[in-house]
């Protein structure tokens, strides 16, 4: 009996029947290019500072955490500025726990949530696993998103949670905010929740406006970030959120008692004291990011904008072909699932450089 024989023998759940786990292939590969991580690292001073808050833990580690994990959501606010302050901001276990409360309280069974593909793959997963009926709008030309067709599509549809993901992965390019506007605004009808995912928004070009200048006046509006990208914290799972003090009250109604560790909480605030050292590095990712764009333009392909911290390319014959060659040469990057495109995530200059030289080679054959 096979894995998928003996699950089907339990009483699962009816709508999860016959589905399979998410998740990006796991290889063991020298170039991991393949799920935006920041490849940089903690650098040293902050790896030293997370040690000593991490061990200052250890004598109370006996005790349930703080539950409101207020010292985070106030350094978390300094952070973001914009006026904001502890009662804005939420955390959970990355941005994808916040993302799964958002929708435990807002989703639901006879509920829909509604994003415009091509965009994070994890919107539909997070609505069936609780129970929202999820809808995909649609985009213009080069996967454009013009204000007035997402507000005529929300509009049409009624929904009562709204995904925008800008900068958008995987396309890599930025919403403006008078698409965010036209899709509240649009919402009201229906009272969406409109979530505008920000998980790259450090690696924006200067001058990018991010939503948080949107919030003040705006009570349905969710402004989602996270420490995964830009302060390479993925392992840690740190992701947060601002909004109106209302919707955070909402999301205590799901949260489970305790979910962020005193570990997670010490962790993320001393990487936040240090936030100078990490964000260090995200000037360094955007060069290359622009170097990945401006290389490939040059070899005949087509490379998306880019403002985030990895670059959708396409104008290739065959992209497993070009995928597997690249996974030969010791470097993994990530089919999407668009026809005729991969993505790649920007690394270290030599990480970078040898995806670009590996692509060259290809390209030459
Ligand atoms: C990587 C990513 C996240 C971050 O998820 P975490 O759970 O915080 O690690 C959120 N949204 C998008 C669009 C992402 O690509």
């Amino acid at each position: 009996m096979d894995q998928f024989e003996r699950l089907s023998q339990l009483p699962l759940r009816d709508d999860l029947r016959g589905q399979h786990p998410y998740g990006a292939p796991q290889l063991d590969v020298p170039i991991l290019l393949n799920v935006n991580e920041n490849t940089f690292g903690v650098p040293l001073d902050a790896k030293e500072a997370i040690l000593k808050a991490v061990a200052d833990e250890l004598d109370g580690l006996n005790r349930y955490p703080d539950r409101e994990f207020t010292e985070l959501r106030r350094a978390l606010a300094a952070y973001l500025g914009h006026g904001l302050v502890a009662e804005n901001i939420w955390a959970a276990n990355g941005s994808n726990e916040v993302l799964q409360q958002l929708l435990q309280a807002f989703g639901g069974p006879g509920r829909i949530a509604m994003g415009f593909p091509p965009t994070y793959s994890m919107y539909p997963l997070l609505a069936s696993g609780t129970g929202t009926a999820y809808a995909a709008g649609v985009r213009g030309a080069g996967f454009s998103l013009s204000a007035q067709s997402a507000g005529e599509q929300v509009q049409a549809l009624a929904p009562n949670v709204v995904f925008l993901c800008s900068p958008n992965n995987p396309t890599g390019t930025v919403l403006g905010l008078d698409v965010v506007e036209a899709v509240y605004e649009a919402g009201e009808a229906s009272s969406a929740i409109v979530i505008v995912d920000e998980a790259y928004a450090e690696f924006a070009h200067a001058g990018t406006p991010s939503a948080l200048n949107l919030l003040e006046g705006r009570p349905r509006l969710v402004v989602s970030r996270t420490m995964s990208k830009a302060f390479a914290l993925a392992g840690a799972r740190v992701g947060y959120l601002a909004s109106a003090p209302e919707v955070t009250d909402a999301i205590r109604l799901v949260r489970l008692p305790y979910h962020l560790s005193a570990i997670t909480q010490a962790t993320a605030v001393a990487a936040l004291r240090n936030s100078d050292a990490l964000l260090a590095n995200v000037e360094a990712i955007k060069v290359q990011r622009d170097r990945i764009v401006d290389e490939l333009g040059q070899m005949g392909l087509r490379p998306a904008p880019s403002d985030s911290n990895f670059v959708l390319f396409g104008g290739m014959a065959d992209p497993s072909s070009v995928w597997e060659k690249l996974l030969a040469d010791g470097v993994l990057i990530r089919d999407v699932g668009i026809p005729g495109h991969l993505r790649v995530t920007a690394g270290t200059e030599a990480e970078t450089s040898a995806f670009l030289n590996g692509m060259r080679d290809i390209l030459a054959k």
